[in-house]
């Protein structure tokens, strides 16, 4: 019947807050493989581009008042495993469809642009070049290009994802070695390659290795691995090795990374090891730079992508095996609009695909360790550190011990300081770590007790010293640092607490003669910044680092012998039931910087609660850090907390403080009516975020949590339906937020 029209009705899922689809005709014949192509419509008398997701949907209405949408794709570029995931994200996190693929897809997608590449600016070795000209070389950097370009030519947005810098290049066009030449021509698929695609030889994996890449490689279909291997004991060696084996079978590999991960070294260790194109996605690509990334792999040109978060949403062609580092970094998490965990869709969506998933960490979340227990993951280990490098040993500094040194007001107790000394003479480095930025944590006024808070967050300002100001770790809004008190006038303002700057002060000031290297992201800006500071460790033109989180993961340093971490109390007091969590992951990643060459390390870990329980375990070498997440699951069982209780936020925020809570009273008492629907469902009453001021607008919240997952979607289902998303009132943010990571 629907062959002898000349149009096809579709649903279209917009860009809009709600939670339907839209019926419009195309005058084309479409079929199932239309399913994710893209259209543009008149949507409220605005042109939109939407997304089909059914062809020939049941009407309930007359098809002839529907209006036209323009086919944008001949077919589908969203390949099937994509939209399901896609389909499934939408209702598991209640987030509109449109919605979702509006994240999914690149920005120039989106916008409605081809679904082709332009042009892609890439380097070449230029022919016959005078051997004379490159002997005259002395940056090794150029050299290192031009080395690099033997193997063929190269995107100048890869020479910058391995650390080289854009002015190093146009040297090298200068000097007529290298030319820039378009990409775009050669659109082989990978698999062209065959059996040849390794560049190097790979090292011989132990015995606990070859097991975990016999186990991943033998599997068939779908399963979920993890891979809980400690610190330096050889992961990426693993990935490397089962990523092989499934390039060889012709099939392309997703690899999930932390923000944070994504330094020129990890780049570098798959363009090193493989033939096979490799691409990335991740925040410091353009637009276009982003769509070429997705086209490769779409168009199956590469076979390895690596990338941040939403990498997990582009097509790839054939995909066999999903990977995810860190599989416990909070990153995965998105915080805002589409709130998804990224584990939690690619698993998803390697079910979808029949293909295996390996998640790989050395502190893995509890919710994996508890599927693993239930059965729903393998577990694969490795304990011992390869390249025979030892774990380091722990001790604590009991701070309630210590006089109070100067040292000791900016963090460094005598005892560390000494230790810190002895090391440096000996020539070793030393890595300390504060998860704290700025110079001091806030001002007082000595004489009214007035403290200075961001006139925009309910949040207390950090003093930064260098550039003189007060400012906002949460909007980073600042302001000059006063030199009087705005409401008594006294000009008697006191520091309290200290932070990288500070400590980065003293220790210069210390140890003047051995070099520190302050990392956060107040000294940090650039990613070739960073790999300056980093250098100069390698090279040991420094031998002290001072760092925040940036430091705590994806980098190796082979001399450094002392770890110390300056504040550890902060996170084994705190309110939020995963602060321990957290603090035994970062306490054992940081402590795996350590002794990765052939020297033995050390960790001092300063602390006024030296009998703290968690702490000594965490330092105990017959516990493990799996024993540690055991000890907290058994807790977080006994308080029905997650992973053995689902949780939801319903949040809401508005400029108006009475807007944003009136309507959250409102939703509650809705709620009221139909709470006794549902059985092992507790919701909490209204209340304020733990910073319920940010950036000017106030935030409430209501927690639900309830036993079983269906009751919790069910329950949800029926929020979704008492909030009229598209009619809330005015400047008043409602959202869902499911399996949260944060506490607000
Ligand atoms: P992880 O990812 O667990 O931190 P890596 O894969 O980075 O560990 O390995 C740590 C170091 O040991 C690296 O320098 C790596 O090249 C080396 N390595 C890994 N596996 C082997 C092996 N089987 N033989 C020799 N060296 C290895
Ligand atoms: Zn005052
Ligand atoms: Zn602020």
């Amino acid at each position: 019947m629907t062959s002898s029209k000349e149009y096809t009705v579709v649903n279209v899922a917009i860009n809009r807050p709600l939670f339907r689809e839209f019926a419009y005709k195309v005058n084309a014949q479409l079929g199932p493989s239309h399913i994710g192509s893209r259209v543009t419509v008149n949507f409220a008398n605005q042109e939109m581009v939407g997304i089909i997701t059914e062809i020939n949907p049941k009407l309930e209405f007359d098809e002839n008042k529907l209006k036209t949408a323009i086919l944008l794709d001949e077919k589908s570029f969203l390949t099937d495993d994509v939209l399901k995931t896609l389909f499934f994200g939408s209702s598991y996190y209640h987030y509109p469809l449109g919605q979702c693929f509006n994240v999914a897809l690149p920005k120039i997608l989106r916008d409605g642009g081809p679904f082709d590449y332009e042009v892609i600016p890439a380097l070449e070795l230029k022919e016959n070049i005078d051997e004379a000209l490159i002997s005259k070389i002395r940056s090794k950097e150029q050299l290192n290009i031009l080395e690099l370009l033997k193997d063929g030519p190269i995107r100048r947005s890869q020479l910058r994802e391995r650390g080289f810098l854009s002015s190093q290049e146009n040297a090298l066009i200068k000097k007529g070695l290298v030319s820039i030449v378009n990409l775009k021509i050669e659109n082989l698929p990978f698999t062209h390659l065959k059996d040849d695609i390794l560049k190097e030889t790979p090292p011989e994996p132990n015995i606990e290795q070859h097991n975990a890449i016999v186990a991943v490689t033998e599997c068939e279909g779908f399963k979920t691995f993890l891979l809980n291997g400690i610190t330096g004991s050889g992961k990426t060696e693993v990935y490397l090795r089962i990523i092989e084996n499934v390039l060889k079978k012709g099939k392309a590999v997703l690899i999930l990374v932390p923000e944070i991960a994504l330094t020129p070294q990890t780049f570098d260790r798959f363009y090193r090891r493989f033939k096979v194109p490799v691409s990335s996605m991740h925040s410091a690509l353009s637009d276009r730079e982003r769509l070429d990334a997705y086209l490769d792999m779409a168009k199956g040109r590469s076979g390895i992508l690596i990338g941040t978060r939403t990498a997990l949403f582009t097509p790839i062609s054939n995909l066999g095996l999903i990977v995810i580092d860190e599989e416990h970094d909070s990153s995965f998490k998105q915080n805002d609009t589409f709130r998804y965990h990224a584990r939690t869709l690619a698993i998803t969506r390697a079910k979808i695909n029949n293909c295996p998933i390996v998640l790989g960490s050395a502190t893995p979340s509890l919710e994996s360790f508890y599927n693993v227990r239930r059965g729903l993951f393998e577990k694969l280990d490795l304990k011992i550190r390869a390249g025979g490098a030892r774990l380091p040993d722990f001790e604590l500094i009991d701070l309630t011990k210590e006089p109070l040194t100067d040292g000791f007001k900016t963090g460094i107790s005598e005892t560390l300081e000494k230790e810190i000394g002895e090391e440096t003479v000996k020539g070793n480095q030393v890595l300390l770590f504060l998860n704290r930025r700025g110079y001091s944590h806030h001002l007082v006024c000595h004489m009214c007790g007035h403290v200075f808070v961001c006139p925009h967050c309910d949040n207390l300002l950090t003093v930064h010293k260098k550039e003189q100001v007060l400012s906002c770790h949460v909007c980073e809004n600042s302001i000059r640092i006063p030199n009087t008190c705005p409401q008594c006038g006294s000009d008697c303002l006191v520091e309290h607490g200290f932070g990288t700057e500070q400590v980065s002060e003293f220790l210069k000031l210390r140890y003047p003669d051995v070099g520190v290297e302050r990392i956060d992201r107040d000294c940090v800006t650039t990613k070739s910044a960073l790999e300056q500071k980093i250098s100069r460790i390698r090279k040991g033109e420094s031998q002290i680092m001072l760092g925040t989180q940036m430091l705590a993961k994806g980098h190796d340093f082979p001399d450094v012998t002392l770890v110390g971490i300056i504040d550890i109390d902060s996170g084994l007091f705190s309110d939020d039931f995963r602060a321990l969590e957290n603090t035994a992951q970062l306490l054992t990643q940081v402590a795996g910087r350590s002794g990765r060459g052939f020297k033995r390390g050390r960790v001092i870990i300063q602390t006024h609660h030296k009998d703290n329980l968690l702490l000594n375990k965490l330092i105990d070498p017959n516990f493990s850090y799996l024993d540690v997440a055991s000890d907290l699951l058994e807790t977080r069982k006994k308080m029905m907390l997650p992973p053995y209780s689902n949780q939801a936020f319903l949040l809401c925020n508005s400029s108006d403080r009475n807007r944003a809570h009136n309507f959250l009273l409102n939703l509650s008492y809705k709620i009221g009516a139909i709470k006794d629907n549902y059985a092992n469902l507790a919701i909490s009453p209204v209340l304020s975020d733990k910073m319920e001021k940010v950036q000017n607008r106030y935030h409430f919240n209501m927690l639900v949590s309830a036993v079983r997952r269906e009751t919790l979607k069910a329950f949800l289902m029926d929020v979704r339906a008492m909030v009229a998303m598209d009619s809330l009132p005015q400047d008043v943010r409602f959202a869902i937020e499911v399996d949260p990571i944060n506490m607000y």
